[in-house]
């Protein structure tokens, strides 16, 4: 059993914000980044355009390891293990990996992130990677000259099918209803594009295929009837799932399964348990809103470890005296003054 001050769990820019954040802050942060999704989300998406401070865009697995790379150039010890078990309960956290090791810290910053939603029917799972997919990045290629189908009416859905036009024959988006959600510009990118197609109002009913899909069996939402369509690729695209199941019942949650924080900050219903990025966010869930919450989760562990060393320190907030601080309170580092917390 080792002791830390704070464990980060999850590695997408919510986690690794939190730990260039911690680590600057002297804290010797530990992240687990995870064994197979280290990066988060944009670890599977191609551009990033809006991402402050890329003019020219920046590809999301460049910008994963450029904030890994920036956490440890401050100290921040990045491990590519999974968390399998926490106890959140006591003053003392532990967080068990799946070796077996465990690990003790004064407080934990959830960065857990989500997880492609299932559509849930017969033989989806059967099917996946056989044709099946959640990642156009990871899989476009794959049907080169095929009938691609997306499922979904976001911007994730709309992202995908642009993306995939560049390999498919043709593509049809499937959408449940018959307006998108998604935003304009990438609803009118998908729109515009001569290779995409949609189905209004449906759902797929079946997919078909005995090694890999052949093609799938569509429901109209408004009337029930059924068309087939002769997609052999079929690609979800419709959300995400908060990856909260390690944490049981030891957190608040939400309805949906997301971590309840204290509004504004990052406070857990546990204290010294701190969450961050997509597990608390189904709203906006973009790379800087996710980094703007590790920064603020950083920021919050970093007081309450304060608190345990001085219990007479104020909780952060919006008549702390740190919102007064200047430049000139903060300590020198060796590449000058550390940013003062409530305005860096
Ligand atoms: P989303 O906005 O929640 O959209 C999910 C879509 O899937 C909705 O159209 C929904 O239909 C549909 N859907 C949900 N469950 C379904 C089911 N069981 N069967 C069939 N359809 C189902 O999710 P998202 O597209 O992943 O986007 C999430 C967030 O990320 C958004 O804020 C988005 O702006 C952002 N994002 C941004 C970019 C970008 O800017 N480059 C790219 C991707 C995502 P209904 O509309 O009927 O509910």
């Amino acid at each position: 059993m080792t002791d830390h001050d704070v464990i980060i769990i999850g590695s997408g820019p919510a986690g690794y914000t939190a730990a260039i954040y911690t680590a600057r802050a002297g804290l010797r942060p530990i992240v687990f980044a995870g064994a197979i999704t280290a990066g988060g989300a944009l670890m599977n998406t191609t551009e990033v355009e809006n991402f402050p401070g890329f003019p020219e865009g920046v590809m999301g697995p460049d910008l994963m390891q450029q904030m890994q790379a920036q956490a440890e150039r401050f100290g921040a010890e990045v491990r590519f293990q999974d968390v399998t078990a926490v106890d959140l309960t006591g003053d003392m956290k532990s967080v068990t990996l799946d070796d077996d090791e465990v690990l003790t810290a004064k407080s934990v910053i959830l960065a857990l992130g989500s997880e492609y939603k299932k559509l849930g029917i017969d033989s989806e799972a059967k099917f996946s990677g056989r044709g099946v997919s959640y990642c156009a990045t990871c899989d476009g290629f794959f049907f080169r000259g095929q009938h691609i189908a997306v499922v979904g009416g976001g911007d994730s859905a709309m992202e995908e099918a642009t993306f995939l036009s560049r390999f498919g024959s043709k593509v049809t988006i499937i959408h449940r209803r018959d307006e998108l959600r998604a935003s304009k510009i990438m609803a009118k990118r998908a729109m515009d594009d001569p290779k995409i197609s949609f189905a209004w109002n449906s759902e797929v009913a079946a997919i078909h295929g005995d090694t890999k899909v052949t093609g799938l069996t569509l429901r109209d939402t408004v009337t029930g009837e059924t068309r087939e369509l002769d997609a052999t690729g079929l690609f979800v695209a419709i959300g995400h799932l908060p990856r909260t199941g390690v944490l049981g019942d030891q957190v608040a949650l939400n309805d949906e399964d997301y971590v309840v924080v204290e509004h504004p900050t990052t406070k857990t219903s546990v204290p010294g348990v701190f969450a961050c990025g997509d597990v608390v966010d189904h709203i906006y869930r973009q790379a800087i809103t996710a980094a703007g919450t590790g920064c603020a989760a950083a920021l919050d562990a970093e007081r309450y470890l304060a608190s345990l060393e001085d219990p007479d320190a104020l909780p952060l907030g919006a008549d702390d005296e740190v919102a007064e601080a200047t430049d000139d309170d903060a300590p020198l580092t060796p590449d000058g003054p550390s940013p003062v917390p409530a305005t860096a």
